[in-house]
């Protein structure tokens, strides 16, 4: 059974705050939303039959490493039951301690990271739990089998050499195109940072970064990845910077369709 877990944690924002309230509207999108619940498959993306929600973690020390021991904690309980499971963040740095949890239990996971951002900061801010550096994090710890970044169109010459250091690999969004798919390789994890998208696709973000891919482009992305997805994480959406909930729909079509894929 694919699960759905809130993780409403924004405490390494460098920008911005509001990513802790998109679990819950994104959720609406689902109660009083104007779509319904079919994923582009066919499937029927409805609580109880496609997934089970486990609700959202409680935080009661917002500090990140008590933060990150209970949202791994959370994911690790879910994995060792068997199930999947799709993280609704959030900013960034959760997908580390989500990851984490992923890597104990799949030895060779690969990882697709989708971002305008790489998030491969050794340090940013003086904060090592920055969500301008999980990715940095993930991979200081060996654990995952390879690391692939598409949509990124911000590397700076630090992150070019942290990328060649951990042996990333990077379409840039100046470069885009489909082939990366097919060197993707299973059990798959897929973490979806909503900024991946052109902002005038998804103005709910907290860095808006022109020049990125539309939603029919990461839809097409999603439906050709013909291998096991075991995992995934919805990041980075930002309530407060929302127009009318436009980019919690965008979040709430891409939650059915990764549930989609992952009952496939
Ligand atoms: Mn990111
Ligand atoms: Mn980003």
């Amino acid at each position: 059974m694919v699960k759905l877990i809130g993780i409403p944690y924004d405490n390494n924002s460098s920008f911005l705050k509001g990513p802790a309230l998109a679990p819950a509207r994104i959720r609406l999108m689902d109660k009083e939303g104007s779509a319904n619940p079919f994923a582009e498959n066919g499937l029927e993306i409805k609580e109880g039959i496609a997934y089970q929600d486990a609700g959202d973690i409680f935080f009661d020390d917002g500090r990140p490493e008590k933060a990150f021991a209970s949202i791994k904690q959370a994911i690790s309980q879910l994995l060792a039951a068997d199930h999947k499971v799709l993280s609704l963040g959030g900013d960034h740095s959760v997908s580390y301690p989500v990851i984490d949890a992923f890597a104990d239990k799949y030895k060779n996971l690969h990882v697709l990271h989708l971002d305008a951002h790489g998030d491969l900061y050794e340090n940013f801010d003086n904060n090592h739990y920055s969500h301008a550096s999980p990715f940095a994090r993930i991979m200081e710890q060996g654990k995952i089998q390879s690391l692939t970044q598409v949509g990124i169109r911000t590397l700076n010459t630090h992150q070019k050499e942290q990328a060649k250091k951990f042996g990333v690999r990077i379409t840039e969004m100046r470069d885009f195109n489909l082939d990366f798919i097919q060197r993707l390789s299973s059990p798959l994890y897929i973490s979806l940072d909503i900024d991946v998208l052109d902002p005038a696709f998804a103005p709910g973000i907290s860095h808006h970064e022109p020049g990125g891919m539309s939603t029919r482009q990461l839809l097409d992305i999603l439906r050709q990845i013909n291998i096991p997805i075991v995992g995934a994480d919805i990041v980075e959406y930002n309530p407060v910077r929302d127009v009318h909930n436009m980019t919690a729909m965008v979040a709430y079509k891409l939650m059915k369709e990764l549930i989609g894929k992952m009952n496939e």
